[in-house]
């Protein structure tokens, strides 16, 4: 079972509102006014110790009253198709409607758990009337107000239950001892040598995506194995030429095309999010006549805080009119959205005409390899305390912060603790600097940190 939660329904009865509230953003633009452009889709939750992606479908439909019967059905299929949890969203001051009827009919023939969910159930009168969706035929139904939050608990509750445990969930305040000796590490990095990596390309519609994957592809066409995946057709495909041993997550997903334009962006951006949470590192295609855009710095974030290796691939480069520092200034224009982490491969490629396709596979490589990096605590130690000591964090209301012991803490992406007197007076920026200074001497290209401050 994934950790794809999509939220399904007609437009207006409150998705945006919930995912808002879900994912704890006000990035999604709530408006009545038809047309208004909704940019962000989806973002992370986590409830009960366990992270998910939500996805609000709403942003794909056209907000419209004219709504056809056939657009809804399709994105509702995607959903089914592409998410791990249904949230059907209804509307309980309207009743049921003829759409939700249609919606519902496609929904019960799915295996999947499906939630339904009442939504602008403010008062208690209205708890009454939300009983009639009782008769949509569906056995969970929760009643809920988005708009203040009531009842969204239960039905965070009952999604956990659904999903797998995080393979590493590590609070901020726990203080279990983590070190892992030298040999263990070159146990564990030993055990994962045998399991190949994982490589995602992902991108908006039209950046080049299948150009790439069939540029790679073709070079070694009959050594080509496909690996059924977990989902009906996500193909992956595993790649072994040139030195070079992976698997690329969900070959066929890339290749597919849908027809319908809000089809085409929401099928890209379900099959984005699944083969992100698949990966080890993600293959972020961008089109060098368009650049980058909000949505890829959505993919961006989403690889980040899935800790998800990153290289960033700018396509159709032929089709750029350059000079000698047009790739410096793409890259600095690029560098400046990615703040603070912008320590990520930038390669300028053209699938069409095979430039550098193999440079972006051997990035992609060098990446995961460094994300399998362990530092060993005394050089660790060595090398980073004289950085604190030079420029030690600020006192805070006279209050000094010591940091005594650095540790990378076992795991698949790399995450240090740093032992301190006092770690709640650690700000942000201070924490930036620690960053930027492993950065500086180790190499973590292309992959996120995580700094914790702990107490000694
Ligand atoms: P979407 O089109 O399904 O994404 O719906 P929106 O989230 O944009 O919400 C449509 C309208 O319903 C907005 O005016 C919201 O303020 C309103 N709304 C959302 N949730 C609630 C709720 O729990 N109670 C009430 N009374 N209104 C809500
Ligand atoms: P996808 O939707 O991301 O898989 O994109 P496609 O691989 O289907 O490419 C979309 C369009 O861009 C097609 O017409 C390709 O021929 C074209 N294309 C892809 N890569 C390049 C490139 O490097 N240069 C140029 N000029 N066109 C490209």
């Amino acid at each position: 079972m994934g950790k794809i939660v999509a939220i399904v329904g007609r437009p207006n009865v409150g998705k945006s509102t919930l995912f808002n509230r879900l994912t704890g953003s006000r990035q999604a633009i709530v408006d009545d006014v038809s047309g208004v452009t909704r940019d962000r889709h989806y973002g992370k939750s986590e409830w009960n110790g366990k992270t998910f992606t939500i996805i609000d479908t709403g942003g794909f439909v056209p907000n419209s009253a004219d709504i056809f019967e056939h657009e809804i059905a399709n994105q509702v299929k995607i959903a089914i198709e592409e998410s791990d949890i249904l949230v059907f969203m209804v509307d309980v001051s309207t009743g049921i409607t003829d759409l939700d009827k249609a919606s519902a009919n496609l929904l019960r023939r799915s295996k999947k758990p499906v939630l339904v969910v009442v939504n602008k159930v403010d008062n208690s009168e209205r708890q009454f009337e939300a009983a009639e969706f009782y008769g949509l035929g569906f056995e969970e139904v929760f009643n809920v107000s988005s708009m203040s939050g009531s009842g969204t608990g239960e039905l965070l509750d009952r999604i956990t239950e659904f999903l797998p445990d995080d393979e590493e969930y590590i609070l901020e305040d726990d203080n279990r001892d983590y070190e892992e000796s030298d040999e263990e590490s070159e146990e564990r990095i030993s055990r994962t040598k045998n399991i190949l990596p994982k490589v995602a390309v992902v991108g908006r519609p039209n950046v080049g995506k299948s150009s790439f994957v069939n540029a790679l592809l073709g070079y070694q066409r009959n050594i080509v194995t496909e690996i059924a995946g977990t989902t009906r057709d996500a193909i992956h495909t595993e790649y072994n030429a040139y030195g070079h041993h992976f698997v690329l997550v969900d070959t066929a997903g890339i290749r597919k095309k849908a027809k319908v334009k809000e089809d085409i962006e929401f099928y890209s951006v379900m099959r984005s999010v699944r083969s992100l949470e698949d990966c080890d590192v993600a293959i972020l295609m961008i089109d060098a006549t368009l650049g980058i855009d909000s949505q890829d710095m959505n993919l961006v974030h989403l690889a980040i805080r899935n800790g998800k290796g990153l290289v960033i691939l700018v396509n159709k480069w032929d089709l750029v009119e350059k000079d000698t520092k047009t790739a410096l200034e793409f890259e600095k224009i690029i560098k400046e959205k990615l703040q603070p982490f912008d320590d990520v491969p930038i390669l300028f490629i053209s699938a069409l005409e095979k430039q550098r396709i193999f440079k972006a596979v051997e990035l992609a490589m060098k990446v995961i390899e460094n994300k399998k990096r362990r530092i060993p605590t005394h050089k660790l130690n060595d090398v980073i305390l004289p950085f604190i000591e030079h420029y030690p964090p600020p006192a805070i209301k006279g209050k000094y912060v010591r940091i005594k012991f650095i540790m990378q803490l076992p795991g698949s992406n790399p995450k240090f603790a740093f032992f301190c007197n006092l770690p709640q007076y650690v700000n942000e920026s201070y924490k930036r600097y620690l960053e930027n200074k492993i950065r500086e001497s180790f190499d973590f290209h292309g992959v996120p940190i995580v700094i914790y401050m702990r107490k000694k």
